[in-house]
């Protein structure tokens, strides 16, 4: 169930976002159908998008995950938004490739390999879908990536 998939994910997060001090909300549709992913993958998914938001905000910021279901393109898009630092635009076209970061300096010594994108990416594309980033430095990054309904899925 992608619902409880997704409040899940927001309540692993819930501490880091307190002690980072970065508000986290959900936006969340209330039936969404099931989902065409497996529950390892997306929540691999899940954590490495809402690490980085939670990372990548400095206190007093937000981070929402939000999601809804397109029923015509019978997707779920799911997207996880932040008002943290975001990416300057020269290194967004490859900031899904492996061991691409910004710059280590940015992450309020929190460090990190370079993967999570990288990994999340590769989990969405080998069930066929899609994952994209939007970022204004200084102003937030929002990430958005999408998950067909399971066969025969309908949204609520
Ligand atoms: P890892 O996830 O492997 O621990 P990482 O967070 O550095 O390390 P990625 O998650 O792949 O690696 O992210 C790559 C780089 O993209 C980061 O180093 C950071 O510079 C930038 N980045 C990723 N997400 C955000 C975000 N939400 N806001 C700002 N910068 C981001
Ligand atoms: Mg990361």
């Amino acid at each position: 169930n992608a619902n409880q998939l997704l409040r899940y994910a927001a309540d692993r997060f819930s501490l880091f976002g307190e002690q980072q001090g970065v508000q986290l909300s959900l936006d969340i549709q209330e039936t969404l159908p099931d989902v065409h992913i497996d529950k390892d993958a997306i929540n691999q998914v899940l954590d490495n998008l809402l690490s980085n938001a939670i990372k990548y905000t400095p206190a007093g910021g937000s981070v929402v995950l939000r999601a809804h279901a397109k029923r015509h393109q019978k997707r779920v898009y799911i997207s996880i938004a932040d008002t943290g630092i975001g990416i300057p635009s020269r290194d967004l076209k490859r900031i899904f490739e492996r061991f691409y970061r910004v710059d280590k300096a940015r992450s309020r010594g929190q460090g990190g390999t370079g993967l999570g994108l990288a990994i999340a990416r590769e989990l969405v594309q080998a069930h066929g879908a899609e994952i994209e980033i939007a970022s204004e430095l200084n102003q937030g990054t929002t990430v958005t990536f999408w998950v067909p309904f399971a066969k025969g899925g309908k949204a609520g």
